[in-house]
């Protein structure tokens, strides 16, 4: 992070604005929504600066900047339209001491004005550097979008009735009030009352609130998906967002972490294949006892907490502690897998089942149904499979699988570093080996990418457009 993002007071500090054209007009437009003193230096002022001079919202110097013109000010902005006297009254400024913009001219500039979404006293400033400003404008136009324009109301009111929520102890109960107030009465009020009925329904809510007995604990079992935390449900980000206490596996990546409520404790129960960094019995303790002090938590497991998650185990702890629990499913690494080679799991006169198989169990190489696997058409998702490959291409083989059916291996699946390996049964191994795969892995067996599939038909290969991080 080359800026570092910061609120700046300015009320009733002065503001400098140099050229009176568009430019200067651009940023005046902005400076004008703060309870700053705005005075603007320009030898031409144009129509509209000549307009707020005389409705009394800025103060006009009608000449060319001059030293001492920037005293006291706490920002300084060069907006003329002309590099050669940007230079010269950002040098006067700098010399008087304020903080200086060049309006289009990063690499010289102090600060830099972010793109913003005004619900004030709800502020968001939105940066990029300098390196996309479209991309600014584009989270900008999604958020005026998402934010009701009540927004900014209702925090106002909010905000002179913060000493009043004072008599509800800090912490879970305070934020569980103000949360209801934000998304649920508040609005209600605004809509049903107009501004009139929010304070009542306030002190209403505060008094259901402060009557309300201590809230139990409450575990929500969360799928985190296969890492892109676009690939996250919605359900499972609200969750995320409430937890006081997150409980998450090795293959949770941190782009999907960031998501959890900034003061959630964190705790790493990270697993790894064949042997655990943390035993099963040690998680189900720390799951209850958390949950036992009133806390939300959420334990936060890779792809869909249902498939290979030791749920049953967690769940059985749970509900003996008598503590309630939900499941929140996600998206499991085979349906992810399984479209970032373009193919469907199932498919009209070739599979009508498909199986998800483990490589291993807690015993060892996991046993399973080899003869019927090894039959024409038949469809495997095999997980935590690159340590058993050799065992598994062996049993198949042994079984009768023909050896040329197609196995695909995608590692990563949808993270940046996305890998996808198409082979045979016959040389699974040692293709997995040589190819040094060192993330987690999903293998299907009697599958291959589309885009390998079509190679020999050209009019459909262009059809399939792998996804990112795609390489065959
Ligand atoms: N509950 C998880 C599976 C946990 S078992 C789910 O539904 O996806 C762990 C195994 O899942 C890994 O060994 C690997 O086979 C697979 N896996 C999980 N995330 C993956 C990813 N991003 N890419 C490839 N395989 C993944």
């Amino acid at each position: 992070m080359q800026h570092f993002p910061i609120f700046l007071a300015v009320a009733g500090r002065r503001i400098v604005v140099a050229g009176g054209g568009e430019t200067a007009l651009a940023k005046l437009r902005l400076l004008l929504k703060t309870e700053a003193h705005v005075t603007v230096i320009a030898a031409e002022p144009g129509a509209d600066v000549l307009r707020l001079a005389t409705e009394g919202r800025i103060r006009l110097l009608p000449r060319a900047m001059e030293p001492g013109d920037a005293l006291c000010a706490a920002l300084f902005y060069a907006a003329h339209d002309d590099a050669a006297e940007d230079r010269r009254t950002a040098g006067l400024a700098h010399a008087d001491g304020a903080l200086v913009n060049i309006v289009d001219n990063l690499a010289e500039s102090q600060f830099i004005t972010p793109a913003i979404v005004d619900r004030d006293p709800v502020t968001i400033a939105i940066g990029t550097e300098g390196a996309a400003p479209v991309l600014a404008r584009k989270i900008k136009a999604d958020l005026e979008e998402r934010l009701p324009a009540s927004l900014g109301l209702l925090a106002r009111i909010g905000k002179s009735f913060r000493h009043v929520a004072e008599s509800l102890p800090m912490g879970r109960k305070r934020r569980d009030f103000w949360a209801d107030y934000y998304f649920k009465t508040g609005p209600e009020a605004l809509e049903a009352k107009g501004k009139e009925g929010v304070t009542p329904a306030l002190h209403q809510l505060l008094d259901a609130h402060l009557a309300s007995d201590a809230k139990e604990g409450h575990v929500d079992l969360v799928g985190a998906g296969p890492g892109d935390p676009d690939l996250v449900t919605l359900k499972a980000r609200k969750a995320l967002d409430a937890a006081d206490v997150v409980i998450y596996d090795r293959l949770v990546t941190p782009a999907i972490l960031e998501l959890a409520r900034r003061e959630a404790i964190m705790i790493d129960a990270g697993k790894e294949g064949f042997g655990s960094a943390m035993a099963q019995d040690d998680i189900n303790t720390l799951i209850v006892e958390h949950a036992r002090t009133g806390a939300q938590v959420v334990r936060l497991k890779s792809g869909d907490p249902t498939v290979f998650g030791r749920l049953d185990e967690e769940i059985e702890a749970i509900l003996a502690a008598g503590i309630s629990y939900r499941i929140i499913p996600g998206i499991t690494a085979a349906s992810a897998a399984v479209a970032s080679i373009g193919q469907s799991l199932t498919r009209r006169h070739r599979n009508a089942s498909v199986r998800y198989l483990t490589g291993h169990d807690t015993k060892g190489f996991a046993e399973h149904d080899w003869k019927a696997l090894a039959r024409p058409g038949e469809v495997a998702a095999i997980y935590m499979g690159k340590k058993t490959a050799r065992f598994i291409q062996g049993r198949l083989l042994m079984h009768g699988a023909d050896p040329a059916t197609p196995v695909t291996v995608v590692e990563n699946v949808s993270r940046p570093d996305q890998r996808i390996l198409a082979t045979t049964l016959a040389q699974l191994e040692p293709t997995l080996t040589e190819a040094r795969l060192t993330g987690p892995a999903l293998t299907f067996y009697g599958l291959a990418p589309r885009q390998a599939e079509t190679l020999c038909s050209p009019e459909l290969a262009p059809l399939f457009q792998p996804t990112e991080g795609h390489a065959t």
